[in-house]
């Protein structure tokens, strides 16, 4: 099976991209940057060489344009494209990319991670160099010293300090 794989030109020191699992496979990339028409692209090789299935990594950075794109890959080319990617981020916001996934896609699975006190984690933090939560800034930072830290919403309103005060 020919697949095409596909990650975030967000940070191009390497100059390609790889795509890793936690279980240590990984892959060459394809890389995409918010000008790559993907279905040109996508229709180009699968004319040259019969493309099986494609798949989008860091999918939470595509546009609007591009996931519309991606619709017309399953539809017109018939192949199957499956996005991986965040939901929100560290403000809680949509990305474009998931915003125009959620919407359109065929079929959507939810990984589940956990927070420290075993609950669903759906919220990112984003922690600076010392370890505080940030409350804002862009929603992209590259090559910082920033990390991000999963956790249920409960703790992420804790971390941030935005909890309702009880009423006496
Ligand atoms: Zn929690």
């Amino acid at each position: 099976m020919r697949t095409l794989v596909f990650t975030a030109e967000i940070d191009n020191r390497h100059g390609v991209g790889i795509v890793s699992s936690r279980i240590g496979l990984s892959s060459p990339a394809l890389l995409f940057n918010p000008q790559t028409s993907l279905f040109g692209l996508l229709e180009k090789e699968h004319r040259a060489q019969p493309v099986d299935c494609v798949l989008i990594d860091e999918c939470q950075f595509l546009t609007r344009e591009q996931v519309s794109e991606l619709s017309d890959v399953v539809d017109q080319l018939d192949i199957p494209v499956l996005c991986y990617g965040l939901r929100t981020d560290f403000r809680g916001e949509l990305f474009s990319g998931s915003h125009y996934l959620l919407a359109w896609a065929d079929k959507l699975i939810e990984l589940k991670t956990v927070c420290h006190c075993g609950r669903k984690a759906n919220c990112v933090l984003r922690l600076d160099a010392q370890g505080n939560p940030v409350h804002e800034g862009k929603q992209v930072v590259i090559g910082g010293n920033e990390s991000y830290v999963s956790v249920c919403r409960k703790h992420y309103k804790i971390a941030l300090g935005l909890t309702r005060k009880e009423s006496e």
